[in-house]
This record gives structure tokens, C-alpha cells and sequence, in this order.
């Protein structure tokens, strides 16, 4: 992986993998990242450019981590504005040819300073601390995020209002669908699931967990992906929160597994469901700190019209096996090995890299203190009357997270700080809208 390799490392990574995209008839490269409002950012090089970007990193200004959705800019203590620069450095082993667009491959980046110190507000970084933390007490996570989006023509209206879930969808959408499931399949990804989702014009795809960067990383390629075939197919995409009002919206549940030598700790222990202590206490410190988490997992203003009750979305600070409006969702699988928590409060605005890796950092904190997940939460907690609400609006995640010493020491100062100016802003930045202007506002930004 990149901050373990030298820039020579790289470089040499960087000749061997030329070669073969040559072959491949590949012209450019393009690096991803996410910024703090979740928004995908990128740049390219041709092809005999990826060996120096490999070695010295591409120029890439800082004032993206303070960028909201609508690219305008907020600041912070330590933000730069318009002066100085960092270097995004492609992580090359997961250079991707992109199946839906012809002579590209793609690869996610790392952001580093200019004296090739790890930037510290690189997300991506604070995903992989947070999972090398876990991985200094034995254990190991596995993950996978849903990916949902709203399909739409040309004028942005749904492009299908069939039945969710409905025959008549998929068939409507047959070989966009088949284009999808090649693309992602060419890309050497392993899809588990892809379906019309409830809301109109929705879809669904599904894939194998793996470890939490990894996760993070493929999220983003798929998403690449999904827009590059719809893109083909004249049809627009949607990753907003809320894609129109009051309906059902896009989630980004985030699944989650412990395991300890090959054994999955959600499966044959003595606990609930069969959950072994650690797993237990680990998911029980996501639970208690899902308050804060929420400012990573669900970004936005609009994260909060579709996080409500009876829409799927977990608006509940509780767990329950099966249950769909439980903010943790505990699944055992059918087979040894599937049991995992969902973490279904989250959406499809979330850098993945903060959700997954705020994710642990709680997670690690439960484990360390012991801590118990309360009774379980069975049918809607809407009609149980006495289920605790997550926060119901930006404002109020974002004052959990700033209370938050936990998520605060996990991410280090300056990223804390800039997730906090970020959200602060947006919350500014939409004070007063309707509903209806939010969704409007962001429908195409994600
Ligand atoms: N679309 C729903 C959401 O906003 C989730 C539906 C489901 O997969 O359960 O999270
Ligand atoms: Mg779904």
C-alpha cells in the first residue's frame, strides 16, 4: 500500500503497471478522493505521466478540504486558502481500467504534504490508521457499503416510476442494468446483489466485504462506475440524500463484521445472537457514539430529510435483528462467517473513507471499555414511543460531534476541525431553505 512504499517503491510500481495499460490501450489515469461534504474529487494524467505522479504525487490545492457542497469554501485555524499545495499520490494497487470508460483507469489517492509527510486531513489516511488500530489487537473488520442511486433522463425527471422492486423495471432497464453489472464485474469487482429499489427510479447494487479501506475505495470506483455506464446510456445519476421530497432516499449502509483468526465474532458466541463479547462491546461503542458518527455518516442537510421515521433509514438510536428502522441493524447470515451489523442510519453523501473509519475508532473505544449493547429493539420503534431519535438535523449532529473528544483524538486536529467548519457551513449555507430547495439544491451534486 502507498505510505508503506518509497517514491522510488512507487515509481517502479508505477514502470511495471505502464507496460500493461499500454497493452491494454489505456491513455490516462485518473485519482480519486473525497472531500469533507463527500463530494468525489479528481485528476488525471496521460499514461506517461502516472510515473512521476506515482513518485512525486500531482499538484492538488488544500482548500478542498474545506470545499461544501455547492464548491464554495469555508475555513478553518489552518486552512491555507489560495496558497500552497499538497500531492495526490495514486495508491496502485487498485489501478482499475474502467470498463465504461475506453482508455482510462482509475486508481484512489492518498494526499500527502509536499515534503512527502502524510497530509493529516487526508480521509483516506484516517481510515487506514483507524484500521491498522484494530489491527494491533488481533482482530480484523470486513466491510461493505450498499450503494443506492436514483436513475433520471435527460430533463432529471425519474427514469423509470415502475413498482420498486418490480419485474417491470428491471426489464425497462435491461441492458443498462447488464452494462452495470459487466462494468463492475470487468473491474474485478465482486457484485453480490443488483435490483430496483423502492423509490422511483431507483437502483441498488451490493458488494463483497473486505477490509475497511478497501470498502471505502471500491464505494467510490463503483459509484465511478454506475455514473460512466449511465452517462452512456443518456441517463443522469443521483447520490443526493433526498432525491425528491418525502420520498424514500438513497442509503449508504455501511456493513460491518469483527473477526479474530479467521473467526467471525458476530457468529457462535455465547451473547446475543450469538455475538461474542468483543463484538458486542464493539458495536455497542458505534451505538453510543452514533450521535457524532452521524456528522461523518449523514453530511448533509439533506441527510436529515431522509433520515426519518418509517423510511428505512434507522432513525433510531437502537439494534434489533432484522429490524430495517433500527439504526444498527444486526444480521447473522445464513452461512458461518455472514454475521455482520448494518449501520443503516448512514447515506450516500458520507465520504466513506470518515464514516468506515469513525466507525471503528467508536468501535474500538467500546471494546476497550467493555461496554453492553442495551435491550434489544424489536418492530418499528416509531410505534414503541420510548426509542431514542438520532439527532434530526445537521446542526444537531454536528453539535455531537463537536462534543465528541472520542472522534475528535481519532481524527487528529486539523481533520476534526475541518469536518467541523464543513458542516457548520452547509448547515449556514441552507439556514432558512425550504425542504424542497435543499433537495433541489444538491440532487446533482453527489
Ligand atoms: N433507501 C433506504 C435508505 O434510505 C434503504 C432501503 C433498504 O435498503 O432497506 O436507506
Ligand atoms: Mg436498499
Amino acid at each position: 500500500m502507498t505510505t508503506t512504499q518509497s517514491p522510488a517503491e512507487r515509481a517502479a510500481q508505477a514502470r511495471a503497471a505502464e507496460v500493461q495499460l499500454a497493452a491494454d490501450g489505456i491513455d490516462g489515469v485518473v485519482f480519486g478522493w473525497v472531500d469533507n461534504a463527500g463530494l468525489t474529487r479528481v485528476k488525471s494524467v496521460p499514461l506517461a505521466r502516472l510515473r512521476h505522479a506515482a513518485e512525486h504525487g500531482v499538484g492538488a490545492v488544500p482548500c478542498f478540504d474545506v470545499s461544501l457542497v455547492d464548491d464554495s469554501l469555508t475555513t478553518t485555524a489552518s486552512s491555507t486558502g489560495p496558497t500552497g499545495d499538497l500531492r495526490l499520490v495514486p495508491d496502485l494497487d487498485r489501478l482499475t481500467p474502467l470498463a465504461a470508460q475506453p482508455g482510462w483507469a482509475w486508481a484512489p489517492a492518498d494526499r500527502y504534504a509536499q515534503d512527502g509527510t502524510p497530509h493529516p486531513g487526508c480521509q483516506r489516511g484516517f481510515a487506514r490508521r483507524a484500521a491498522e488500530a484494530v489491527e494491533r489487537r488481533g482482530l480484523s473488520v470486513r466491510a461493505g457499503i450498499e450503494i443506492e442511486w436514483v436513475v433520471a433522463d435527460a430533463a432529471g425527471d425519474p427514469a423509470t416510476s415502475a413498482p420498486g422492486y418490480g419485474m417491470t423495471r428491471f426489464i425497462e432497464h435491461s441492458d443498462y442494468l447488464r452494462e452495470v453489472l459487466r462494468a463492475l464485474t470487468a473491474q474485478g469487482l465482486t457484485v453480490l446483489q443488483l435490483h430496483p429499489e423502492y423509490s422511483a427510479g431507483q437502483f441498488e447494487v451490493s458488494v463483497a466485504a473486505e477490509g475497511p479501506v478497501e470498502a471505502a475505495d471500491t464505494t467510490m470506483l463503483v459509484r465511478h462506475t454506475v455514473r460512466a455506464v449511465s452517462a452512456r446510456h443518456g441517463l443522469r445519476v443521483s447520490y443526493a440524500p433526498v432525491f425528491s421530497e418525502g420520498a424514500i432516499g438513497n442509503g449508504g449502509h455501511l456493513h460491518l463484521s469483527l473477526w479474530r483468526q479467521g473467526g467471525n465474532l458476530g457468529n457462535g458466541g455465547r451473547g446475543r445472537h450469538g455475538l461474542h463479547p468483543e463484538a458486542e462491546h464493539f458495536f455497542a461503542g458505534a451505538l453510543a457514539e452514533l450521535p457524532a458518527l452521524l456528522a461523518l455518516g449523514a453530511p448533509a442537510v439533506a441527510s436529515y430529510l431522509r433520515l426519518v421515521p418509517s423510511h428505512f433509514a434507522g432513525a433510531y438510536r437502537c439494534w434489533g435483528l432484522e429490524n430495517r428502522e433500527a439504526a444498527l441493524r444486526l444480521i447473522t447470515g445464513t452461512a458461518a462467517g455472514q454475521a455482520n451489523a448494518e449501520f443503516k442510519c448512514f447515506d450516500a453523501a458520507a465520504n466513506p473513507y470518515l464514516a468506515v473509519g469513525g466507525v471503528l475508532a467508536a468501535g474500538l473505544a467500546g471494546l476497550d471499555a467493555g461496554m453492553e449493547l442495551p435491550p434489544e429493539t424489536r418492530g418499528d420503534p416509531a410505534a414503541l414511543g420510548n426509542a431514542e431519535r438520532l439527532p434530526a438535523s445537521l446542526p444537531e449532529a454536528t453539535d455531537a460531534f463537536e462534543k465528541s473528544a472520542l472522534l475528535r483524538q481519532a481524527l487528529g486536529p486539523e481533520l476534526y476541525e475541518a469536518v467541523l467548519a464543513v458542516r457548520r457551513a452547509e448547515a449556514e449555507l441552507f439556514a432558512g431553505h425550504t425542504d424542497a430547495d435543499v433537495i433541489e439544491a444538491v440532487r446533482w451534486r453527489y
